[in-house]
């Protein structure tokens, strides 16, 4: 169900003349009551091995941010992926450009890659971007001369067993996005996301996935956010922080999510969904898409959990 973000806001806040918005009522009532702490989460049946590892991150006692960044790379790994790492979908010239982001909730750290070609995983070069530079984004060739100078090996794109990429897709609703988010049992919060992108982009083309902001957001005062679906329109509504906005109003990770995915088809002009962890470790999913798996694993659930 899509819920009016205009309702919404009228529900839990004003937006005052100069556009701050205010907390004028009580929130809706938290409908996520069960609380999974330490958790992962992530999108797309794709994002199971993900989980996998990350949950066995956590459980030994390591760092969210491990979490995300192993977990995301399994599936950068895996060449049978349509759309994530170098087996992913080319652009318009046949090149696999890929895009990822990290960020760590305590500071508010962030790095990411955009159109990157050549290297198997861009999750770890955005990792490395945040840990040792000033900077949080690296594009292109500057992003492909750090990765190798920080020794990621090169590498050619493709499907497992072929030497040439994949012919590029006519069908540009072809993609999808790995989106993970791991809370510590401390209550710390990292996310990730990474992805080919949209197939048949122009060269050069950058998603909602390399943006801090747009693909991915942690604030581990709040929580946690990450995304997928059409990354023009993810970009257009700034859509993980706004989500994470709508956390902090309502206090309903779930009808964060609800409101967040409005706010994309009503403003945003497309299509997508996302996932969202609070601090305390409830959580929420939405899309207006006709399906997006969510899978969540931790150590409190005896199995892992599954919804569209
Ligand atoms: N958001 C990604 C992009 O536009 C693709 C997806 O998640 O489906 O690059």
């Amino acid at each position: 169900m899509i819920i009016s973000r205009r309702k919404f806001l009228a529900r839990t806040a004003i937006v005052t003349a100069t556009g701050t918005v205010a907390r004028l009522s009580a929130a809706p009532n938290p409908s996520t009551e069960e609380r999974y702490k330490p958790l992962v989460i992530s999108t797309w049946p794709f994002g199971k091995a993900a989980n996998d590892v990350a949950i066995k991150v956590i459980e030994e006692g390591r760092s969210p941010l491990d979490a995300v960044e192993e977990g995301i790379s399994v599936v950068e790994a895996d060449r049978s992926n349509p759309s994530v790492g170098l087996g992913g979908r080319p652009n318009s010239a046949s090149e696999v450009q890929l895009d990822a982001c990290i960020m760590f909730g305590p500071g508010h750290k962030g790095g990411s890659v955009g159109a990157l070609e050549g290297i198997a995983h861009p999750i770890s070069v955005a990792r490395r971007i945040m840990e040792i530079t000033p900077h949080v984004m690296l594009v292109g060739e500057g992003a492909h001369q750090f990765a190798l100078a920080q020794g990621f090996g090169a590498e050619a794109p493709g499907k497992s067993g072929s030497k040439t990429p994949q012919s590029k897709s006519a069908d540009s609703k072809n993609h999808d996005t790995i989106a993970l988010l791991a809370l510590g049992r401390d209550g710390t919060i990292a996310g990730g996301c990474s992805t080919s992108g949209l197939a048949g982009k122009l060269p050069g083309r950058v998603g909602d996935s390399a943006l801090v902001g747009c693909g991915t957001y942690a604030d581990s005062t709040l929580g946690g956010v990450s995304c997928t679906g059409d990354g023009e329109a993810i970009i257009r509504v700034v859509l993980a922080r706004r989500a994470l906005e709508y956390l902090k109003e309502a206090d309903d990770p779930d009808y964060a999510a609800k409101v967040a995915v409005d706010l994309l088809v009503e403003e945003g002009r497309g299509e997508g969904g996302l996932i969202v962890v609070d601090w305390r470790g409830r959580i929420g999913s939405a899309h207006s898409t006709a399906l997006m798996p969510v899978g969540w694993m931790s150590p409190t659930l005896s199995e892992p959990a599954l919804s569209f």
